[in-house]
């Protein structure tokens, strides 16, 4: 089939036309169970009826004015988020991107107000914060970058998990701004750090003068069991920023900022014709609502104990499976060779699921999903497991 889409994706060739809860039914009327929510997006799952009334009530009545003007539901929305999260204010975007973008700039410019000529920003190998050209210079994996070259100065990257190499680094500059990392890689093969790994470095960050990033676009509003990954270690960041999860699927992003550093950037520094919509809020106050009402951070961890207690149960043993691991919802079995083709696999026995970093299956199911959809999901895909390892040579 042509297309008039441009080839950034290589797309499974499936289409999809409606969604309830977990499932998802394809342009030819056949069922699957979503193990992905696009992407840890849809986490409440597909249609849901907050979200759906939320944004029906309010496209009767506003789409959108402009940040020119006030928006009670984005101040209502900033006040949620900031009071969840332990910060003080917040800028909206329309992505994640676009979220650490706003990070990023106001790193840089909280160093030059205090007297950084060239203030670094020091992010992880494995980390991944988008594709713009800042964000992808921020994210260490050199192969996406090939061919936009030149990136952008004044990042550097060290070793995910180690905090010796941070404090390395941080010793040997003087001029860093920030340091900037992802709780759990989600991109880079959902590796959790150690316990204490997180406090140790918001104690570097204060021992060095610089501020704390966390990306928690992939991690935040519950997807670890927590509303915030940070929060499994009673630390709180300067920044953080959301988007994918905080609309269900609209497009919204945020950047929270502490106190100390929520006034870095003044009119004209910064800005989004869209960010914060009408629209958008709607939507995300409906989510985190629901989150709430639903006391998620519990569910999501009962759940998720669960199936990773299924998958090891089934797949410890198997040669094939290197480790099984994970937070929450948030779940990767890493395999001893690369598994692309599992995808497909799955897809046959009407399962989503996506694998990243070559060899690893992520499994991000949607909070809503039943005890017997969780099993399902540790069935089909311990199955599609075996039976590579039945075909490999
Ligand atoms: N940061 C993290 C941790 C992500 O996982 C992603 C997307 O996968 C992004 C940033 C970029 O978000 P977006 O694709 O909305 O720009």
């Amino acid at each position: 089939m042509t297309s008039a889409i441009m080839p950034t994706y290589a797309r499974q060739n499936i289409g999809f036309e409606s969604g309830e809860g977990a499932w998802l039914t394809a342009t030819d009327g056949g069922r699957y169970l979503d193990a992905v929510s696009g992407i840890s997006v849809c986490n409440l799952g597909h249609a849901h009826p907050a979200v759906h009334q939320a944004i029906s009530r309010q496209s009767q009545k506003l789409l959108h004015t402009s940040n020119l003007y006030q928006i009670p539901l984005q101040e209502a929305l900033a006040a949620k988020l900031a009071s969840l999260a332990g910060m003080e204010m917040v800028f909206f975007g329309n992505s994640g991107a676009e979220a650490n973008e706003a990070a990023i700039k106001l790193s840089r410019k909280w160093g030059a107000d205090n007297g950084m000529t060239a203030p670094l920003i020091v992010t992880m190998t494995g980390g991944f914060h988008g594709r713009t050209m800042a964000t992808l210079t921020a994210t260490g994996n050199a192969k996406i970058k090939v061919g936009f070259a030149p990136l952008l100065p004044g990042f550097i990257h060290v070793p995910y998990n180690d905090i010796d190499a941070l404090q390395q680094v941080l010793a040997a500059h003087e001029q860093v701004a920030a340091v900037m990392l992802e709780p759990v890689l989600g991109e880079g093969g959902v590796v959790v750090p150690d316990a204490g790994y997180l406090a140790a470095v918001r104690g570097l960050c204060d021992a060095h003068h610089c501020l704390m990033v966390v990306d928690e676009i992939q991690t935040g509003l519950c997807r670890t069991g927590r509303w915030f990954a940070y929060q499994h270690e009673q630390i709180i960041p300067d920044v953080v920023t959301l988007a994918k999860s905080l609309g269900n699927g609209v497009p919204i992003g945020a950047c929270m900022a502490q106190a100390r550093v929520s006034g870095v950037l003044q009119p004209g520094q910064h800005g989004s014709t869209f960010g914060g919509n009408p629209l958008a809020a709607s939507a995300a106050l409906a989510v985190l609502q629901t989150l709430q009402a639903e006391n998620m951070p519990a569910r999501v961890e009962r759940l998720g104990q669960a199936m990773l207690a299924g998958l090891e149960a089934r797949l410890a043993a198997q040669p094939l499976v290197r480790d099984i691991r994970g937070k929450g919802l948030m779940l990767g079995i890493e395999l001893t060779m690369p598994c692309a083709g599992l995808v497909a696999d799955a897809r046959r026995e009407h399962l989503l699921i996506n694998v990243t970093a070559m060899n690893v299956i992520r499994l991000l199911p949607p909070f809503i999903i039943t005890d017997e959809e969780a099993q399902m999901i540790v069935d089909i895909v311990s199955r599609v497991i075996e039976r590579l390892a039945e075909a490999a040579p």
